[in-house]
């Protein structure tokens, strides 16, 4: 009996974009994928530096071959747009402009749309599933009739992998991206897939990246990845690696919503990269799953202390949240400075509800992360009590979320910091508590340099922020 599914493993060694190009161009063929109307490329762009983020994003090669070939593919076009949304709050067009991506897009006569700078609108949300009624998307994804998913392969340290489902992220802006981005971010990611479907998807996985999703470590896995269902590519992807597609759980909630299938029994696998070969070569990619009092304390100056938390479905870790926050982090430290874990002043880090005494030492500072986290007891003789403020997704109102502005997120840290600079302790509130301001506050307690103010960064970034800040004013007047 045919299956209904078919995803294409394909070699590709090099970033040669004309190479990328004919096999995308195979690709679209052989699945029947004709790109028409308003089409739109989201990349994974979540990060992007030469010489920092060297590994993080959809390669400007691999953008250009896919441009080439959906533009000889492409039937009655009314648009083709790139667009995005990058992560920690830093301006996309920043991070479009160190992927080198900019000359490309012009190269080819092509619309970006910096998400952070579009209209926001409503979308209603009719899964029965769904963590809440409406979320908040820009208008270029709602209005789009054929998106083309470019995720980069990477392995994730809160999910397990970053493939098509979970590049869905990077479709919200700041304001909403992090709600629900906690102990529910997997239940997240399977309502974003409410509001489109790609038509199309191809993996930059020509390096891959393992273990951090901002700072990888390269993987040289030699392959593009194609399909038309997200969950299809997802499995393949999973047996790529020998990840069981039931442990990357967001694929698990999809597949169960009906978006598509979880299983090989239902997929075919084609293309001239077998699919035991792959595993055989990925028999040693690296990820990160564990915990962070696990994967720090034998390593670095940074203990940690991990409670429970407050949902039944996760209530021995919060994989969304702050404790992979904070491992997002220490790694952008290490890619700054790569000392950084043994040169930092010792701190304490703590997490979820903890009872009973904390093994607090007289050289470390103490941070108590998140709004669920809570204990009770003595620092330096002195009583502390540290009240949970968690709330559940009902209790959240996506429409009254704050703005996560990145200027704002750059003054509040210090101020805090000031504020207790005669304490040796400090609640960090969020749900979660971001990776910068992770970064802020161990750069601060720790007496490491700051990422948010090193030079190579600094000015391009605030440029790009003002830009976008005018462009986001001026786009609310435009239809
Ligand atoms: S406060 Fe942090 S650790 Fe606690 S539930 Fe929220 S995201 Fe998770």
């Amino acid at each position: 009996m045919g299956k209904d599914h078919k995803v294409l493993i394909m070699r590709c060694d090099s970033y040669d974009p004309d190479r990328i190009k004919d096999i995308v161009k195979e690709g679209m063929q052989e699945l029947g994928v004709k790109p028409s109307g308003r089409i739109l490329l989201k990349p994974n762009v979540v990060m992007a530096h030469p010489e920092i983020f060297p590994h993080a994003f959809t390669r400007t090669e691999f953008l250009d071959g896919v441009i080439a070939a959906t533009k000889e593919c492409a039937e009655d076009v009314d648009e083709i747009a790139v667009g995005e949304r990058s992560g920690i709050t830093v301006p996309t067009r920043y991070n479009f402009k160190m992927a080198g991506y900019p000359e490309i897009i012009k190269k080819h006569g092509l619309k970006t749309y910096y998400f952070d700078e579009c209209k926001q609108v409503p979308y209603q949300l009719k899964k029965s599933e769904a963590l809440r009624d409406n979320m908040f998307f820009p208008e270029p994804i709602v209005n789009c009739d054929f998106l083309i998913n470019l995720p980069k392969f990477k392995a994730h340290p809160w999910t397990r992998l970053t493939l098509s489902l979970k590049n869905f992220i990077g479709i919200q802006d700041d304001r909403h991206r992090l709600v629900d981005h906690n102990l529910f971010l997997e239940h997240k990611i399977a309502d974003l897939q409410e509001v489109v479907q790609p038509r199309f998807i191809a993996i930059d996985a020509i390096t891959a990246g393992q273990k951090m999703m901002l700072t990888p470590t390269p993987f040289d896995m030699g392959a593009i990845v194609m399909g038309t269902n997200s969950c299809a590519v997802d499995t393949v992807g999973c047996h790529m690696v020998n990840v069981e597609p039931k442990d990357l759980i967001h694929l698990k909630l999809t597949s169960e919503r009906g978006y598509g299938p979880m299983s090989l029994d239902e997929i075919e696998v084609g293309g001239d990269f077998p699919l035991e070969e792959m595993q055989a070569k990925t028999k040693d990619f690296e990820f990160c799953m564990e915990h962070v009092d696990n994967y720090f304390n034998e390593t670095s100056n940074l203990r940690c202390t991990v409670g429970t938390f407050p949902e039944k479905h996760s209530a021995d870790y919060c994989w969304g949240g702050c404790p992979g926050a904070l491992q997002e982090a220490m790694h952008i430290f290490k890619g700054y400075y790569p000392g950084a874990y043994q040169d930092m002043k010792k701190i304490h880090y703590v997490v979820g509800q903890v009872n009973g005494e904390l093994d607090i030492r007289d050289d470390e500072q103490v941070i108590f992360a998140g709004n669920c986290t809570s204990w009770e007891g003595k620092i330096d003789g002195n009583d502390v009590k540290i009240e949970s403020s968690y709330k559940s997704p009902a209790e959240v109102d996506e429409k009254r979320t704050c703005g996560n502005d990145m200027i704002k997120k750059n003054l509040l840290p210090p101020v805090h910091l000031i504020k207790n600079r005669n304490s040796r302790h400090i609640h960090v509130k969020g749900c979660p508590v971001s990776v910068g301001d992770h970064v802020h506050y161990v750069s601060g307690l720790g007496k490491l340099g700051n990422p948010n103010y090193d030079t190579r960064t600094l000015s391009g970034v605030n440029i790009a922020y003002w830009q976008m800040r005018a462009k986001r004013f001026l786009n609310q007047f435009t239809t």
